[in-house]
């Protein structure tokens, strides 16, 4: 058992749910272990002492800016998403924005757009591209000097990566206009996919993501944070570069997520209350 902090409460106990051990194609993961919260089941992971490849800061931004048309095409979906559910022209804030792909296609809708970014490198390719009111940091770092509330605040497969939900969640409430709507996209553990692969889940990115949630524990917790989810939407991984009987296999257990309404990814829309 390992004693941590979870979203659930200040510190709780973790019960080993998928451990690294003695690894020869995921080396970089040996002796990393994925918890599971005694209380709330949240799965976290706990990298082993020796990993220094561990770094939840993580910004990929050469994948993005290289395959920039793969994301412009991924995005597009998300960009539709937000025109049905923020305001026009309203104000959209992109928290971990990276290179600023998805800000772009925002703006080009008309949408008032703002990034914040830790990663330096990837807040420069964002801020060349949209000139103004990109930020690097955090929400944490920036709310004391940048006072202002949003229609829409996004994110995208950043919420994972944050150790402090709660804190986060604070902020985000104090940043979001009454009745503004809250996106998040996040891999999603509850899913065939991941329950056959467990540890060799692609998604699953231990030395990038402190949590792994699954969407009934964000529904709840979204809930609790006098939040109403108003739309979910699903999402399986292409695997593009696989195989053709790899892919077969896949699309098999895609179609299964499909029937049971899950996927490897899913897409909440809460617009928050009060
Ligand atoms: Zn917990």
């Amino acid at each position: 058992m390992i004693r941590s902090s979870c979203v659930c409460r200040k510190k709780s106990l973790f019960n080993e749910y998928i451990l690294y051990k003695n690894e020869t194609v995921f080396k970089d993961y040996e002796g990393t272990i994925i918890g599971i919260c005694e209380r709330c089941k949240l799965l976290k992971t706990f990298p082993s002492k020796k990993n220094k490849k561990f770094d939840p800061s993580i910004t990929k931004i050469q994948d993005y800016e290289s395959r920039k048309k793969e994301f412009k095409r991924l995005f597009e979906p998300l960009v539709k998403t937000v025109q049905s559910y923020a305001p026009k022209k309203g104000s959209v804030l992109d928290v971990g924005c990276s290179s600023g792909i998805l800000l772009a296609l925002l703006k080009s809708k008309g949408f008032n757009v703002f990034g914040i970014e830790p990663n330096k490198k990837a807040y420069l390719a964002a801020k060349r591209k949209l000139k103004k009111n990109i930020y690097h940091g955090t929400l944490r770092s920036r709310i004391v000097k940048y006072h202002k509330t949003y229609d829409c605040i996004i994110y995208n497969h950043v919420l994972e990566h944050i150790p402090d939900i709660n804190k986060e969640f604070v902020l985000i409430r104090k940043m979001l206009k009454k009745g503004g709507t809250l996106i998040v996209g996040t891999p999603n553990t509850d899913n065939i996919i991941f329950k056959i692969r467990k540890k060799y889940w692609e998604s699953l990115l231990p030395n990038e993501h402190v949590w792994h949630f699954n969407t009934k524990y964000l529904m709840q917790y979204l809930y609790e944070n006098k939040y109403e989810v108003v739309f979910l939407r699903f999402e399986d991984d292409e695997r593009k570069q696989y195989p053709l009987i790899k892919k077969i296999y896949f699309n098999i257990l895609s179609l299964l997520n499909k029937i049971f309404f899950t996927g490897e990814a899913v897409l909440i829309i809460a617009k928050k209350k009060e």
